[in-house]
């Protein structure tokens, strides 16, 4: 979708900090981190949100868990943790509209907030 900045950003047509990449899934860096580490994984297919996705091809949210475990132990926050999050709607935060996780560590994440 041409209107959608993760389908530039994966065609290479929007700048980004790419860490790591699989067959159908790409890993870069939020644009406007909330923590010492925040990557986003995304799908390289367009689809609205994460249980969309899941729904389409439930083996592409296995390969954006397993894109994000790797980046995690690539960039030292496996231990002791990291957040991993789906916002989905609008009512769930969710503001771009092509599927994500959030990868989030580097710091002590406390919970709720
Ligand atoms: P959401 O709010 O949909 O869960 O998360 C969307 C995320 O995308 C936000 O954290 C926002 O900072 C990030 N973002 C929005 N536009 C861009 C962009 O052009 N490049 C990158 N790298 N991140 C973006």
């Amino acid at each position: 979708m041409s209107d959608c900045v993760f389908c530039r950003i994966v065609a290479g047509e929007l700048p980004a900090r790419v860490r790591a990449s699989s067959p159908d899934a790409l890993a870069f860096d939020d644009i406007a981190p909330q923590a010492p580490v925040h990557v986003l994984i995304v799908p390289k297919a367009h689809h609205r949100d994460v249980p969309g996705m899941t729904a389409a091809d439930p083996g592409l949210a296995a390969e954006l868990i397993g894109l994000a475990a790797e980046v995690a132990a690539a960039t030292g926050i496996a231990e002791p943790g990291y957040r991993l999050i789906a916002n989905t709607g609008p009512g769930g935060g969710q503001t771009v509209f092509h599927a994500h996780l959030h990868l989030l560590g580097g710091t002590r994440l406390n919970w709720p907030g």
